[in-house]
């Protein structure tokens, strides 16, 4: 019998979102193995964009929804972000008769989102089974079963444990052939001109505030011609621009990245290419400069952190000043500006005073790029977790919604906020500076 799945990506519930080239990769690829199996998968996405801006990224629609009470003492909006409850449900019944329910989470303090999309699929179609997955319930299995209440939670990947979750609830899966089918061949994202593209799993590096090596405990980059695959298929069916969502797109750039540009860039897409996540600085050497510019790199951002020369090396030694300096004057020499350059910079990691944001501050406005300040949250199961709970700032029950990157710098971190708020509109201000 075939079993009939349906994907759910649910919507975001919080203060701000904003779409980068946002995609479910966890569900695609949850997709992508499934598609070898006896499986009739559909999908629904709660998250479609409302108004495209440059380069395909954009807005979701919103509505303003009751901030939830451990929440109140931040002074705006709280939202859920996607289609209406009413779009769900039609879209819900479309799909209908279906087997088995697979929802995904990002965030996990987006969990609420998730949670209400049960609620519905409860309600609409009572005895369906309910498997949730993704980040939220590998890092939080108890508290995802306690306030969701699914059927099962998938933790980790799906390629380890979903066969045998399904099992459990009375479905075998027969296998009907020996590759996987990719997500744009499935029906998901047909129309989309933009995709979220991975080269590779995981990272090498374990800086402390990082989950990156608790969802993929080891590092693997795809094979070269896989990759090269998927980019000429959704050029042929019209993507424009491709970001890629790798922990370490650059690790190895020799034998992996540099062949990978070089391919592209004969090729002439013409796609622009973008990197949401921060970048490794020491790899951007002048070879990799001149491929992102030869190959439509339109958006590159780089991790450096911290300008706290022994933070950066205590909490990762992913990158020094010196590696930011050279990356900078290699992207400059290839024909790339502060429009194109963004560095990130965090503010509210264990200790961290404001004088060191502000020192980091000044010192990428001496290279003259964008500087992209990014609130610290702790998560659950790093290091950075440990120390504040050694600390005694929080304690192993900490509910995920308080580690959200707004919430924990206003509401847990020492900080003045009407200082970091200056903080920020002055950074906004020196973004908009043109070069
Ligand atoms: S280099 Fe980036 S992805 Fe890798 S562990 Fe550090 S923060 Fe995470």
């Amino acid at each position: 019998m075939t079993l009939k799945v349906l994907l759910i990506n649910p919507w975001i519930y919080d203060f701000s979102a904003y779409n980068m080239w946002a995609m479910p990769l966890g569900l695609l690829k949850t997709a992508e193995y499934l598609s070898q199996y006896d499986a009739d998968i559909s999908f629904i996405d709660c998250l479609k964009t409302q108004k495209t801006r440059h380069y395909n990224t954009g807005k979701y629609p919103y509505r303003i929804i009751p901030t939830p009470s451990i929440l109140k003492g931040i002074k705006r909006h709280f939202k859920a972000y996607g289609i209406t409850e009413e779009e769900f449900i039609t879209k819900l019944k479309e799909n209908l008769p279906v087997d088995v329910v697979l929802i995904t989470t990002i965030m996990s303090y987006w969990y609420l989102g998730a949670k209400r999309v049960i609620e519905i699929v409860r309600s609409v179609c009572r005895d369906i089974p309910i498997i949730l997955g993704g980040i939220y319930p590998t890092l939080y299995n108890e508290h995802a079963m306690r306030h969701c209440s699914p059927t099962a939670l998938c933790i980790g990947k799906s390629e380890d444990s979903l066969l045998g979750i399904l099992e459990s609830i009375g479905y075998k899966l027969k296998r009907v052939r020996q590759y996987q089918i990719p997500y744009y061949e499935l029906g998901m994202y047909t129309d989309s001109q933009y995709s979220a593209v991975l080269t590779s799993n995981g990272c090498p590096f374990r800086c402390i505030y990082c989950a990156s090596y608790l969802l993929n405990d080891v590092y693997s980059q795809r094979q070269i011609d896989d990759v090269l695959k998927d980019i000429s298929e959704l050029h042929r069916k019209g993507v424009t621009d491709i970001a890629f969502y790798d922990d370490a797109l650059l690790y190895d750039a020799d034998n992996h990245i540099k062949p990978i540009l070089r391919y592209i860039s004969k090729k002439d897409y013409g796609i622009n290419l973008h990197s949401p996540n921060g970048l490794h600085c020491r790899y951007i050497d002048e070879e990799v400069a001149y491929l992102f510019k030869v190959s439509g790199f339109k958006t590159i951002r780089l991790g450096y952190e911290t300008f706290n020369k022994q933070r950066q090396s205590d909490t990762g030694a992913k990158t020094t000043d010196n590696d930011l300096i050279t990356a900078v004057k290699n992207l400059k020499r290839h024909g790339f500006s502060k429009t194109n350059i963004g560095v990130y910079l965090m503010y509210g990691l264990p200790n961290q005073d404001l004088k060191e944001v502000k020192d980091g501050i000044g010192f990428l406005k001496s290279l003259n790029v964008q500087i992209r300040l990014t609130e610290f949250s702790p998560i659950k199961g790093t290091k950075a977790w440990q120390m504040l709970e050694d600390e005694g700032i929080i304690d192993g029950t900490l509910d995920p919604l308080l580690t959200n990157n707004t919430v924990f710098s206003e509401m847990l971190c020492s900080y003045d906020v009407e200082e970091i708020r200056t903080i920020k509109e002055q950074v906004n201000e020196y973004n908009r500076q043109i070069n």
